[in-house]
């Protein structure tokens, strides 16, 4: 669904009183509290951490709130002001994964997925018994659904960050953002990697976070823009084309086939220095060309993680503007996830004096990310919405992206 929200200015500034009102009149009874979880942009590293690779996103400002109160009846309640259908009433003890490609149960399913995965970790007091442990949430979020920015993770972290210290579970940041994985992937049914929920779990304000998908290693990279005089955009598309969803599962499996094929345990373990050789000996053992290019972006990403770091550490901001176009080159060309709208983002903006810009997320639509002089930001995007404007494609969004804080209490 759509939101309907503006995702330029409307970030929850009165939020929490809000919400907390809007759980009174739904439930009946005052919250014991308020939390808060952003949606994300990833500045470099796509389609890398389902093969153990490296990522590196950014929080927004754009976050989902809840005000949960916990119940010891095991009975679930969950609302949402942004989805129709009014209060969904369940048993935890009940709660099981939806059969794979059958009915997802709507909305509802992220965050009952999150109590699933708790009870299932052990992790929920009382589970089995009638005094399992229960909560009504309500839910509202000003993170754009369906636009690459991760508003299921923030869903999802909200929830478990909220749980975990209703119920003093003592969780840390990292395993709640697995918790959340485990809950979208097995029982939403979505086959997503560890980045988005890391992201909304982990990221601080001022910094991007740089992480390593297999040892799920993290560094706080700092990322003060505005000190520089630079601003990252994000350009929300607004369009959301079919083919993402199987294409998401397609890419991931020829990804695991070239690592069987390979000897592997994941792409990662292929060095970019040895990439040219592991390509013709995929050629050789009979890897389409196709398969190839997949495992070209893959390895070239990671390569492009790692530059962009070097380069921030080297305090070089500006010059990552060129990594983050030749990763959108590589994602449109060598793993095909790119689509028409996005490309025209970045070639408008890169055309119009942009430092570097690329798609973000999982592809076929959502957002771009475009890197800018302050001073260029308002030429640069209204390039872009005429662009649209003359490609006969509706208006996009445009904010800007301010590296903001992690999942918190409010
Ligand atoms: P993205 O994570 O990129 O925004 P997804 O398709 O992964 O896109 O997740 C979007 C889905 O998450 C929505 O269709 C809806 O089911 C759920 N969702 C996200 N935010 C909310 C919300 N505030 N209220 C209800 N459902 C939400
Ligand atoms: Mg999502």
């Amino acid at each position: 669904h759509d939101t309907g929200h503006d995702a330029g200015h409307d970030t929850h500034e009165h939020g929490p009183e809000r919400t907390a009102e809007a759980f009174r009149e739904v439930f009946g009874h005052a919250p014991a509290g308020v939390w808060a979880a952003p949606g994300r942009v990833n500045l470099i590293g796509e389609h890398t951490d389902y093969n153990d690779g490296f990522v590196m996103p950014l929080a927004l400002p754009h976050t989902c709130l809840a005000a949960v109160s916990p119940r010891s009846d095991g009975v679930l309640r969950v609302h949402s002001g942004d989805a129709p259908g009014g209060v969904v009433e369940l048993r935890v003890a009940d709660l099981a994964p939806f059969e794979a490609g059958g009915d997802r149960g709507g909305w509802a399913a992220y965050p009952a997925g999150v109590v699933w995965a708790l009870a299932e970790a052990g992790l929920l007091p009382g589970s089995g018994g009638d005094r399992t442990a229960g909560a009504d949430l309500h839910f509202e979020s000003t993170v754009p659904t369906g636009a690459g920015l991760s508003s299921s993770a923030a869903l999802e972290v909200v929830t478990a960050t909220a749980l975990n210290e209703l119920y003093g579970l003592g969780i840390a940041p990292q395993r709640i953002a697995q918790l959340c994985q485990r809950a979208e992937n097995a029982f939403v049914g979505v086959p997503c990697g560890i980045m988005d929920q890391t992201a909304s779990a982990c990221c601080t304000e001022g910094h991007a976070l740089f992480l390593d998908a297999r040892d799920l290693t993290q560094r706080q990279v700092p990322f003060d823009l505005a000190a520089e005089g630079l601003r990252l955009l994000v350009v929300d598309t607004q369009v959301k084309h079919e083919l993402g969803d199987g294409a998401y599962a397609n890419r991931r499996a020829a990804c695991e086939t070239a690592a069987r094929a390979l000897g592997v345990r994941a792409l990662r373990d292929v060095p970019f220095e040895e990439l040219d050789a592991t390509l013709a000996e995929l050629e050789r053992l009979g890897c389409d060309a196709a398969t190839r290019r997949r495992v070209r972006h893959v390895v070239t990403e990671d390569r492009r993680v790692e530059e962009v770091i070097e380069r921030l550490d080297a305090g070089d901001t500006r010059s990552i503007g060129p990594v983050l176009t030749a990763g959108h080159a590589s994602c449109r060309d060598d793993f095909e996830i790119s689509c028409a709208e996005l490309d025209l983002v970045v070639e408008t903006a890169n055309a119009a004096g942009a430092l570097g810009a690329r798609m973000t997320g999982g592809g076929f639509g959502g957002s771009a990310i475009v890197l800018v002089e302050e001073a260029d930001a308002e030429a640069v995007s209204k390039s872009v919405t005429e662009a649209f404007g003359a490609a006969g494609h509706r208006a996009p969004r445009i904010f800007p992206a301010v590296p903001s804080a992690g999942a918190r209490r409010l």
